[in-house]
């Protein structure tokens, strides 16, 4: 019963989120790595801390973009970047944070940002410049490395842990 014809090629296993742990992939419009994280945000189970890295206007808040208006089911144009005001929060369900680094100078400072408090609760936490504090930032569960190919190309590579 139900046997296969022995000369059909077996089904490919389809490919599951255990299985690709790391891709990359090239974007050449802002809207492109927009789209991208509106479908990373499909994979994203909170909690989950996000690491963003690469170096200024590499893409990683127009990625953030993408996957917290996913996330918070708001419009890309309300997350803007948070190198001012370090975190913001978005959503009332499901809530994501969004914070940047870049200008936090040392343990101290990272800690008044109030970091550790979110990443103890039931969110998706995305953390530009993350690698700073790599000792304090433990077991993120998605690393995501950008890259400005120049013009208007950016390599993205997601490595998922889990
Ligand atoms: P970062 O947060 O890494 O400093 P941003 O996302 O803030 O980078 O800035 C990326 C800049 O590059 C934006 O001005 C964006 O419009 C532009 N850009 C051009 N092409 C792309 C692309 N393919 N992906 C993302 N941003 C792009
Ligand atoms: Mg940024």
């Amino acid at each position: 019963m139900n046997e296969e014809s022995s000369n059909e090629p077996q089904p490919q296993a389809r490919h599951s989120t255990l299985v690709t742990r790391r891709f990359t992939i090239i974007t050449h419009s802002p809207e492109e790595t927009v789209s991208l994280g509106r479908e990373l945000a499909k994979e994203v189970q909170p909690p989950c801390l996000v690491l963003l890295e690469g170096e200024l206007g590499s893409g990683k808040t127009t990625l953030v973009k993408g996957i917290v208006a996913s996330l918070a089911s708001i419009s890309e144009d309300e997350v803007t970047s948070p190198s001012f005001t370090l975190v913001h929060e978005f959503g009332a369900e499901g809530t994501v944070y969004h914070a940047d680094l870049y200008r936090v100078e040392g343990a101290h400072d990272l800690a008044t940002l109030g970091l550790d408090d979110v990443l103890g609760r039931d969110t998706t936490v995305l953390v530009e410049w993350g690698q700073k504090f790599g000792e304090y930032l433990q077991r993120p569960c998605v690393r995501i490395f950008c890259e400005h190919l120049g013009g208007d190309d950016r390599r993205i590579t997601v490595e998922r842990s889990t």
